[in-house]
């Protein structure tokens, strides 16, 4: 068989993301309305039906800095982030102990999911779409993007002789995917991820 796929950039496969859900651990889908549209994004469960919008996501810190009104210390504006922006917070002065009204110094900031596996841009929840080969990550953001790597990786002739294949998706595979002599293994991982 031979790779004959028109070629695709990897931002092309950008607009939905296969994640693991928060709350049930199940298959869950993020959708972008248009392309890079993080902002729009949501995400739902179909097994437990949780749906959530980015702008749920939408938080305020405090960026800037602020002095005490008494003595010019620095105040520490701590790092909480608020859901709402505050009329005021007061700060107690650290050297003086005087209580500050401070009103500024807010920035909206998108607080994403935490994650130390690799995730969706958007919220940050991890991919569903991950399995390992040699010890090394291999991942798709959704299954037609597996697919595509799937096609290229069980193509034994790889049409590769024309520029028009740099800076595709496949061109930017990690080589351990690319190798030859990891063919069946890669293929096996897409497998079990196909059937997850
Ligand atoms: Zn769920
Ligand atoms: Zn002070």
């Amino acid at each position: 068989m031979r790779y004959t796929g028109e070629p695709k950039r990897l931002y092309d496969f950008m607009d939905n993301f296969t994640v693991e859900c928060s709350h049930c651990e199940g298959k869950a889908e993020v959708q972008l309305p248009h392309f890079l549209d993080y902002k729009n994004a949501q995400w739902n469960c179909p097994s437990c039906f949780f749906s959530e919008k980015m702008s749920s996501l939408i938080r305020y810190v405090y960026s800037g800095k602020a002095k005490c009104s008494e003595c010019l210390n620095w105040l520490d504006l701590g790092t909480e982030p608020f859901k709402k922006i505050p009329k005021y917070t007061n700060i107690r002065c650290s050297s003086c102990d005087t209580i500050n009204k401070v009103r500024e110094n807010l920035t909206k900031i998108y607080q994403k999911y935490q994650t130390s596996r690799i995730s969706d841009p958007a919220f940050g929840l991890p991919l569903w779409y991950t399995d390992e080969v040699k010890g090394e990550e291999i991942w798709a953001f959704n299954l037609q993007h597996l697919l595509e790597i799937k096609d290229y990786v069980g193509s034994k002739l790889r049409e590769r002789s024309t520029d028009r294949f740099k800076m595709t998706m496949v061109e930017k595979l990690p080589d351990f995917i690319k190798s030859a002599k990891n063919r069946e293994e890669v293929l096996k991982a897409i497998e079990r991820m196909e059937k997850k």
